[in-house]
């Protein structure tokens, strides 16, 4: 199966299944708008739980807030947000689809490195063993003349973005003959700017003066609240604030299911530090950070830095933790070294003061800021796509199942009687009614055990305890496992502990602690 059918089954399944559904559906939907189900939801609170507790609960110089999402319309001027946050777009007058420039090359690029992979596998295959990858990339003609295309391609498409030349980008476009995926053809508008904050009106005053957006990140609710929570919690450098949040974009390009939202949540982080620290923190966060991810153990060859080679201009230091979505590696989470450009901006339009007063130098100053900025609904997506697997089982049965760590599993357990009959969904009850004060479960009397089995694995239920006629006499049940599929006879009483050691966050928190 290519990655694209199973990337198609994934999205069914989390709709089939409750985690996932596309926003207003009965009305035809809206474009790039989701909401989770019932599970679903359940699957995102463990995350950002498991974020929060990570970052604020384990680190006593990090708090967390939760800021309004609509703020002071200068804000978005000082934060650089009303200039210069911009997608280029570009439109295609035979089919009338809306494109994202860079992206429209980036996916260029991607197709010829999908060319070079696909040569690579041709020379493996007729070289057998004794094929040298390296050697065959550095001669192979097709693999250099579109190595060189690729290169080309990027040196001009980065030099284009960074002196925001518009003409440059589509003379880019048209020279690498990119075509419209709908229309097939190469009938390009020229490209625009466009913002991306949505706007609305506050209150019942219209025009200018009354416009407020919706904040397309949840940052600057940190930054405008640097002195109130520096001073409120007697807070010293380093220390962090912490928020989880509703952010929206008006993507111009809403592609990739959850992985790019008009209406999304981030987690963010700034870690405020002295001058001339900065550099050592951040590459504190970013290990730091990478360990978070792998704990989830989505498996660690599935993460990856990419380190910024252009900077923007206030920032000194920046990387991606990317991911390998089943569209290929991108990006997940951002850790940047932000000098102090927010907070002195801020200064510089409030007309307040935001600085730090260093009982150690005797002195006052603008701290500098290690951001780390993750998307929880990526996340979920990440989580979704390194859990699902289609498994070809010993007795020729095939079962789909999400294999979630437990900790973040929406449901943790099942329990199951046998039969519907005998006393057995009275005890079966009476087990849950005192599991259910500790964990999410879910009861099941309905069809086989074997088909409850697999309606628990497809949504990731790491345990099911089966309650059969004998626990009625000697008050044990049956524990099955999720992935081993194993089943061994526990009794009741030990039930608790046995599932708080396998589903308890405590699991995912003692490895990044
Ligand atoms: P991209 O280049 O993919 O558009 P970005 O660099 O603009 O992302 P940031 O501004 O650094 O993203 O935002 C921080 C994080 O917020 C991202 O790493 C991502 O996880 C998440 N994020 C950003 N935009 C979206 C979106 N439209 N939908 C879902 N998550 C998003």
């Amino acid at each position: 199966m290519t990655q694209e059918e199973l990337f198609k089954n994934l999205i069914a399944h989390t709709k089939e299944y409750g985690f996932i559904f596309p926003s207003s559906e009965i009305y035809d939907g809206l474009g790039a708008v989701y909401d989770y189900g019932q599970l679903g939801s359940e699957l995102k609170n463990n995350i950002k739980k498991y974020w929060w507790d990570a970052m604020v609960r384990l680190n006593e110089n990090i708090v967390g807030i939760d800021s309004a999402i609509f703020m002071h319309p200068r804000i978005w001027e000082a934060s650089g947000h009303v200039g210069a946050f911009n997608d280029p777009l570009i439109d295609n007058k035979d089919s009338k689809k809306r494109y994202r420039a860079d992206v429209l090359l980036e996916d260029y690029i991607a197709k010829l490195e999908e060319k070079i992979n696909k040569d690579v596998e041709k020379g493996r295959k007729k070289f057998g063993e004794a094929f040298d990858e390296a050697q065959f990339r550095a001669t192979n003609p097709n693999v250099l003349r579109n190595v060189n295309k690729i290169n080309a391609c990027k040196e001009r498409m980065v030099e284009a973005l960074n002196k925001n030349d518009l003409d440059a980008l589509k003379q880019l476009i048209l020279d690498c003959e990119i075509v419209c995926p709908i229309s097939g053809t190469k009938n390009w508008t020229d490209v625009r700017q466009f913002n991306l904050m949505f706007s609305t009106q506050l209150g019942s005053v219209s025009g200018e003066s009354g416009t407020i957006y919706l904040r397309p990140e949840t940052a600057q609710g940190i930054f405008v609240n640097y002195l109130n929570v520096q001073k409120t919690g007697r807070m010293k450098l380093p220390f962090g604030i912490a928020q989880i949040g509703k952010a929206f974009r008006n993507e111009i390009v809403a592609r990739q299911f959850i992985f790019r939202m008009r209406e999304f949540e981030q987690m963010e982080m700034q870690f405020f530090v002295k001058p001339g620290e900065e550099l050592e923190w951040f590459a504190k966060w970013k290990e730091t950070r990478l360990k978070w991810h792998k704990a989830i153990g989505m498996g660690e060859e599935n993460y990856r830095y990419h380190d910024h080679d252009k900077l923007a201009h206030y920032a000194n230091a920046a990387t991606d933790i990317e991911f390998n979505f089943p569209f290929g590696f991108k990006e997940l989470e951002g850790i940047h070294s932000r000098t102090d450009f927010d907070l002195g901006r801020h200064q510089e339009y409030s007309g307040k003061k935001l600085q730090y007063f260093d009982p150690e130098k005797g002195e006052n100053y603008v701290p500098y800021v290690i951001e780390t900025s993750i998307g929880v609904d990526r996340t979920v997506l990440a989580v979704l796509s390194g859990a699902y697997k289609e498994e070809k089982l010993e007795n020729g049965e095939e079962r789909v199942v999400l294999k979630f760590h437990p900790a973040l599993a929406p449901v943790k357990l099942a329990v199951l009687p046998l039969v519907k009959k005998d006393g057995l969904p009275e005890l079966a009850r009476e087990i849950m009614s005192d599991l259910k004060l500790d964990f999410n479960c879910q009861y099941d009397e309905k069809d086989s055990i074997g088909k409850r089995y697999r309606r628990q694995d497809a949504i990731g239920t790491p345990l099911c305890i089966t309650v059969d006629h004998q626990s009625l006499e000697d008050k044990c049940v049956t524990l099955r496992d999720r992935d081993t599929m194993a089943q061994e006879r526990v009794p009741i009483a030990d039930l608790y502990r046995i599932v708080e050691e396998k589903v308890s966050m405590r699991n995912l928190l003692k490895q990044v602690r």
